[in-house]
């Protein structure tokens, strides 16, 4: 359906848990975290049931997220149930990548189609210091099994953190060359954990993609299946391509396609403005989905023109990336 500025809304992403198993600096605090608590959190059964409601007025493309999406019990009976939802033609997972080597052929059998992985340094000491004890190895095992069932397109979501990663971009854009990888470089968006965001470590796409010209030709760009907001370039003589997120220096806004869900069913129109609906009471309580349909559809109607991420998170705002799901 169309929001009240006439873009066509048709991308849900679900959060299928505030948990997560890494305490990335910049995402999660280290340590007093208050989790939603076991009633609040919604069953797959629930959340596959709103996926039904989203898709009867329009939704076609669902993600999964989190927190982290794998350490959710069970996560490909949901991956199952939306994709026995007919008019949903797309799912996606977000993952650390630390879980889902062992999870893969049951997360493709079950109707995955592309996952995008997280991955911000490939020097293992520096991949532990930013996820505060993530274990390298383990993504990059899980980016070969990826690329060995061909969840094509596969992509990697490396946030571009100056004075720490900005030294590995033409890394990052070799792997790009060398296999069928879409590299998206996400500018550092002031959200989530604020004590590590710095403005003066924000690095724009434009700085992120002269660095890579001074190396690599950049072909024209193009559109990837799922490409969202990014722009995409093809390496030169390469197999993949780099992409690049500029929520900071050029927002998006006004070719969004998508709504949020949270993990305790709170409908969030917009990742950086604070409204959210509150699904829960309507979808406990009622048998029929006309008021769940109504929900969808006012907060849809009611998606907001653009982010004002620019100025600053806020004091007020009270919730975290991964309690919103990124
Ligand atoms: N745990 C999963 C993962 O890390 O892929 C899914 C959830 S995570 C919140 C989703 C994405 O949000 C990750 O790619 C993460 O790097 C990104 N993210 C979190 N905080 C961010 C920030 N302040 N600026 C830019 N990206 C951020
Ligand atoms: Fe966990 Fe993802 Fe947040 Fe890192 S970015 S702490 S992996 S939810």
């Amino acid at each position: 359906m169309l929001d009240g500025q006439g873009r066509e809304i048709n991308y849900l992403r679900v959060s299928v848990t505030d948990r997560c198993n890494l305490r990335c600096q910049y995402c999660m605090p280290e340590t007093g975290i208050s989790y939603v608590g076991h009633n609040d959190i919604l069953s797959l059964e629930e959340i596959a049931h709103l996926v039904r409601v989203g898709a009867s007025i329009g939704i076609r493309k669902v993600r999964l997220t989190g927190g982290e999406p794998l350490v959710r019990r069970n996560i490909s009976q949901l991956v199952h149930y939306i994709n026995d939802i007919k008019e949903i033609d797309d799912i996606a997972i977000t993952t650390n990548g630390i879980l889902f080597a062992p999870l893969a052929e049951e997360l493709k059998a079950a109707g995955l189609k592309r996952v995008n992985f997280s991955l911000d340094s490939m020097v293992a000491e520096k991949y532990r210091f930013i996820t505060r004890s993530g274990d390298l190895s383990a993504v990059l095992n899980s980016i070969e099994k990826a690329l060995a069932l061909e969840l094509h397109p596969i992509k990697i979501n490396t946030v571009v953190i100056k004075g720490f990663n900005d030294n590995e971009i033409m890394d990052f854009a070799e792997l790009a060359c060398k296999y069928p990888l879409h590299i998206r470089f996400i500018e550092f968006m002031p959200i989530g954990d604020l004590l590590f965001w710095r403005r003066d470590r924000l690095m724009t796409s434009q700085e992120i993609k002269q660095r890579i010209e001074q190396e690599y030709v950049l072909e024209e760009s193009f559109k990837i299946e799922g490409s969202g907001p990014a722009n995409y370039y093809k390496i030169g003589g390469g197999m993949g391509s780099v992409g690049f997120i500029s929520p900071m220096s050029n927002h998006f806004c006004g070719r969004c396609n998508r709504i949020r869900m949270t993990a305790e069913g709170k409908l969030r129109a917009c990742l950086y403005e604070q409204g959210e609906t509150d699904l829960k009471p309507a979808l406990r309580r009622s048998t029929d989905d006309e008021e769940l349909k109504q929900l969808f559809m006012q907060t849809i109607f009611s998606k907001p023109k653009r982010h004002h991420m620019q100025s600053g998170w806020g004091e007020d705002n009270h919730r975290m990336m991964y309690q919103i799901g990124g």
